[in-house]
């Protein structure tokens, strides 16, 4: 990638996306392109060839997707298969039809099989049944490794995926019935703090294990791939992980710190707890010369900061 070359990202306002925009603005990269979902409808075909075909980015990252938490996923599954096949297949075919260099495709640690060995690590992949809560996401996302490794294969393009672990920062969704579990816990405490609640509610037991990075970690990884490898050297992906995992109950006690919440904490058993443990294994990322770098206290501040401005 050369610092004027045409890159876009899909997705720019999401979590990811917006985090690889801020990586790509600060290592010098002038040629950016956007378009947001009003602009551009990624589930139709004809506009995203169309959109391809006039702006010809040499460059693409992958970071649109429907994505949602715990409750969200296992209450539009229909909506999470359907739109992240469509987003997929629409801009993989594209890239391919008009000779993008090199694309990046992001996917989800939730692809693993529910009951796989820990750390997770990339052959593992189709090796049992998913987990139900969020299986409509997960087939979609295992598609799009497909189609970026049967591309390569058949018509020799330079297609990457990755599966990043669960991730967290600014312009994360705070939503508290579809978000993920920290933005819903920062708000969560954040409100209890300021109204002066006696109590906090946490879903499930507290007991299931996740691994979590800060987002800028992430898309500094991306952008180290995609500066650096190709998908022959990558393999058919590679997980972008910490490689620590903690329990939530842990996590609501690091949050509840942070944020000096000094009520009780209940737990809401009629919630599902999900997979037990979601742990990568990133001996591949760490091989490529990657390791992450944001301890968890800080990104939890970092993002507790961001989240303070935007309801400021
Ligand atoms: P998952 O990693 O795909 O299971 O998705 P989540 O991030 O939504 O949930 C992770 C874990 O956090 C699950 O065990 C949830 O039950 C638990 N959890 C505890 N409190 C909350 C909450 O307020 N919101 C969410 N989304 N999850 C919570």
């Amino acid at each position: 990638m050369e610092k004027g070359s045409k890159i876009y990202v899909a997705g720019h306002r999401g979590l990811v996306g917006s985090a690889l925009k801020r990586k790509l603005e600060s290592r010098g990269y002038t040629n950016l392109i956007f378009r947001t979902h009003k602009e551009l409808d990624l589930t139709n075909q004809q506009a995203v060839n169309e959109f391809f075909e006039q702006e010809k980015p040499e460059y693409v990252f992958l970071a649109a997707a429907k994505v949602g938490g715990i409750l969200a996923n296992s209450t539009y599954p229909a909506e999470f298969i359907y739109e992240n096949l469509m987003i997929e297949s629409n801009i993989i075919h594209s890239a391919y039809k008009y000779e993008v260099k090199k694309l990046l495709f992001l996917g989800s640690s939730c692809i693993y099989p529910k009951l796989a060995p820990q750390p997770l690590k990339e052959e593992y992949l189709l090796t049992g049944p998913l987990e139900e809560t969020n299986e409509a996401y997960a087939i979609a996302k295992i598609a799009g490794i497909r189609l970026c490794k049967h591309y390569n294969e058949q018509y020799g393009t330079n297609f990457i995926s990755v599966m990043p672990t669960n991730l967290y920062g600014p312009n994360d969704n705070f939503d508290l019935e579809t978000s993920h579990v920290m933005p819903a816990l920062i708000r969560k405490f954040h409100e209890a703090k300021v109204n002066n609640e006696p109590e906090v509610v946490v879903w499930g037991t507290g007991k299931p294990l996740r691994e979590f990075m800060y987002v800028d970690d992430m898309a500094d990884a991306c952008v180290y791939l995609m500066e650096n490898y190709n998908f022959s050297e990558v393999g058919e992906f590679v997980n972008i992980g910490v490689g620590e995992d903690i329990t939530i109950n842990e996590l609501v006690k690091l949050i509840k710190e942070i944020i000096g919440f000094d009520g009780e904490i209940n737990y809401d058993a009629s919630k599902p707890d999900g997979t037990p443990r979601k742990l990568m294994d990133v001996s591949r990322l760490n091989g490529l010369g990657w390791k992450a770098k944001i301890l968890l206290e800080d990104g939890i501040k970092k993002t507790y900061e961001w989240y303070q401005d935007q309801i400021r």
